[in-house]
């Protein structure tokens, strides 16, 4: 085993390949306090990537409603349990195990395999809630309610456990933006992957008898376009950029500020080791431990932080920049009320402005002597 450096976790950690961090890393945050649940990315991924044999309930995309939802069934229970009792103090690194330091002598991962069933209902648990609504409901519940929707893809991990465990060094992490891919023409189908994997991106097709994952929407994002994920989003909740290591932020770079420089926007199970490169904000109104379980220790300060926005024009001219483009933004800047992005040359591919302004016109029309009302 290498040591490596992983800084969600604050400290080295064991992994099977030396660090080979690549040039640049692409990205995706959403803006869990945004998404509506429609499952609009699910259905643009699917519609352009798996809909053939073998790849009947393979999505990609998923959006799950935590805390019951799951794709694959129960899979973020079933890990944390093969994982154990782990503890992470506030301010210090992570001292419990990932999924690599935890592995058995003989194995690459602490890991489990999905059943075939497990596969077979992606919207199991949808819009069922639980729990204790702190703020935000005007309505005197005689019980206690939250649930949030989490929007899923692959984490074009930068220590992904399933290139770790793949007996046939299938799997590749492209230098050139940190896409992780399978080669179909070597992976055989052994499944090492789609058990490796805790956040269970890797799927078998039993059709082409191999393999399968997101592809980070390769042949867009070399075009400079976002993904179909990404750019299909209706509620504005996600922006695809590239991240830089924390020692390298630029506060220009829209992922960098949201997740470096705001520390708004956090890994989800960072715990588990393998530095996944999606990032979400955390819903507000969610229960604390259990977003505290799912995003590590830093949660309460970036809710804190979260709802400083309403004093912050330039974060709020960042979200308002998500879904406004189709282009990947390498920057962003707010003059003047006004938000705009940029792409690799620095050319302004769009602006917004940060706040719409409205205005409500008076209710008669002295002129066409007319009443205006909301009715036809
Ligand atoms: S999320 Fe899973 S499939 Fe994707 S790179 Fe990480 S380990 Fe691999
Ligand atoms: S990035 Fe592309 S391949 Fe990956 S989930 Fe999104 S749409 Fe699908
Ligand atoms: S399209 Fe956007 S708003 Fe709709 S479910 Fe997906 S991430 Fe959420």
């Amino acid at each position: 085993m290498a040591k490596v450096k992983n800084w969600h976790l604050g400290r080295d950690m064991e992994y099977v390949y030396e660090e080979n961090r690549p040039k640049r890393q692409w990205s995706i945050v959403f803006d869990l306090n945004k998404c509506i649940g429609c499952q609009t990315c699910s259905m643009a991924c699917k519609t352009t990537w798996t809909s053939g044999k073998g790849q009947e309930s393979m999505f990609w995309n998923n959006v799950e409603t935590k805390p019951w939802g799951s794709y694959p069934l129960g899979w973020d229970v079933k890990v944390l349990e093969k994982l154990g009792h782990q503890e992470w103090k506030k301010h210090e690194p992570y001292r419990g195990k990932t999924i690599f330091e935890a592995a058995e002598p003989t194995e690459t991962t602490v890991h489990f395999f999905p059943t075939d069933e497990d596969w077979m209902y992606p919207n199991n648990g949808e819009d069922d809630c639980t729990g204790n609504v702190s703020h935000g409901t005007h309505l005197n519940l005689p019980h206690d309610q939250w649930f949030f929707y989490l929007p899923r893809t692959c984490a074009h991990c930068t220590y992904p456990a399933c290139l770790a465990a793949c007996p046939r060094k299938a799997i590749y992490k492209r230098p050139e933006d940190g896409i992780v891919l399978i080669d179909q023409s070597r992976c055989k189908g052994y499944g090492e992957c789609v058990r490796s994997c805790p956040y269970k991106k890797s799927m078998y097709n039993p059709y082409t008898r191999t393999s399968e994952k997101c592809i980070g929407c390769y042949p867009a994002v070399e075009q400079g376009y976002q993904p179909m994920c990404v750019q299909n989003c209706i509620g504005k909740i996600r922006v695809m950029g590239f991240i830089n290591p924390p020692w390298k932020a630029r506060k220009d770079n829209p992922v960098d500020y949201l997740v470096h420089q705001m520390g708004l926007a956090l890994p989800y199970y960072p715990q588990l080791g393998l530095e996944p490169n999606i990032y979400y904000i955390p819903p507000i109104h969610a229960n604390r431990e259990y977003l505290t379980q799912m995003f590590g220790p830093k949660v309460d300060d970036a809710i804190k932080q979260y709802k400083k926005i309403k004093d912050d024009p330039r974060t709020q001219g960042l979200l308002v920049l998500l879904g406004s483009t189709d282009r990947i933004m390498h920057s962003f800047d707010v003059k003047h009320g006004v938000a705009y992005g940029y792409d690799e040359k620095g050319d302004e591919i769009v602006s917004v402005p940060v706040i719409e302004h409205s205005y409500e016109r008076p209710r008669y029309d002295s002129k066409y002597e007319a009443v205006r009302n909301n009715t036809p």
